[in-house]
């Protein structure tokens, strides 16, 4: 048995990966594999329309926003932001609370000016800065909501007067809040909705169409939201696996049931690094992120043998971001609360070894 705590790709759930597993042989009874589909067959326009529709539902999103799956990653979105919303001349504001966010902000240099409101840098953004004030010329202000890196998250958004922009790579569909307080949302799928290779942008429609430049077709959101997410071949197999992943979040309760199991997950976790005299979180307890725990040990030295103890105990994923070491447990919604406790019952059994 393996618990995977890998940050990314992520874990998915059982029924996901066995239906995803059968649609590659056999897609809906049809003798076809998903994977040899036609993207504009009408079984596979389903998968998309279900899909969007999912993410509208599950995101309680108003009218008005338009539900992408684009290619690139979501680092293409720390371009393509900027891109489609900043114009050259014009300013957009970034909180900078990790290496991903650094990332969009290096990014959005090319395209116009920049100002980072607050950076947690100078700590290894070990906490989320709460005091900064986001300026009313803005294009946007841009957050990240999940620092996957350092283990920090979000809590309350702020109130921010020009639109946000947020790349929730690494906690979209794990908690509840407000989506449409914001501009544009966009995500990896590969740590909460299904495998590399599609990546959702959900995006309010009078946000585009505005900046002067010239935007290549295949960077240009208003192109890929007129053509219904199908201006190209979609990644078809990552968008129908996202899909099953929305429809089983929505099958066992929607947002709030997800919101509940991570929270009793979280808790589990961080109470036994807290209790454990062999362990210490590494990001503020304020900001801790429900979805990536960071910890280290009290004695550095010890941490290969509990490494090592966790790895025989089929636990894999654990070893930190080689920025910040230590140890990082990847608790994404597939995850569930009893892997969560295979890892503290191994930390309580090293506990009593060295004790
Ligand atoms: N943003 C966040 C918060 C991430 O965690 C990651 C990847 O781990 C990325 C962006 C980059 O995503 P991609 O590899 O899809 O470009």
């Amino acid at each position: 048995m393996k618990y995977n705590f890998g940050a990314g790709p992520g874990i998915l759930s059982q029924e996901v990966l066995q239906e995803a597993a059968k649609a590659v042989t056999d897609f809906n009874n049809s003798g076809l594999s998903i994977l040899e589909i036609s993207h504009r067959s009408v079984d596979f326009q389903a998968v998309m329309d279900e899909a969007q529709q999912l993410v509208k539902e599950l995101l309680n999103l108003d009218a008005g926003y338009s539900v992408l799956f684009l290619q690139g990653g979501a680092s293409l979105q720390f371009a393509m932001v900027p891109y489609n919303l900043l114009d050259e001349g014009k300013m957009a504001a970034y909180l900078d609370t990790g290496a991903w966010a650094s990332k969009a902000i290096k990014e959005a240099k090319y395209f116009g000016d920049v100002k980072v409101v607050a950076s947690s840098k100078e700590s290894t953004y070990t906490y989320i800065p709460k005091d900064y004030a986001i300026p009313e010329n803005a294009a946007y202000f841009h957050i990240t909501s999940n620092n996957t890196i350092y283990g920090t998250q979000v809590k309350e958004f702020p109130a921010s007067p020009v639109p946000m922009v947020s790349d929730m790579s690494s906690d979209i569909f794990s908690r509840s809040f407000d989506a449409n307080k914001f501009g544009l949302i966009y995500a990896g799928a590969q740590k909460n909705m299904g495998p590399a290779g599609a990546t959702m942008v959900v995006v309010r429609e009078d946000m585009l169409g505005k900046v002067q430049r010239t935007i290549p077709s295949m960077l240009n959101y208003k192109i890929h939201a007129e053509g219904g997410s199908m201006y190209n071949t979609p990644s078809v197999y990552a968008i129908y696996v996202s899909m099953l992943t929305l429809r089983w979040i929505k099958s066992i309760g929607g947002i709030a049931e997800i919101e509940k199991q991570n929270n009793a997950k979280a808790a589990l976790l961080y109470e036994e690094i807290d209790r454990n005299p062999l362990f210490k979180g590494t990001a503020a307890a304020e900001d801790r992120s429900h979805m990536n725990v960071c910890f280290v040990m009290e004695d550095p030295s010890l941490e290969p043998e509990f490494m090592q103890m966790a790895k025989d105990a089929g636990c894999v994923g654990i070893k930190g971001h080689r920025s910040v070491g230590g140890f990082r447990a990847s608790i994404y919604n597939a995850m569930p609360l009893s892997s969560v406790q295979v890892l503290v019952d191994l930390m309580k059994e090293f506990e009593s070894k060295k004790g």
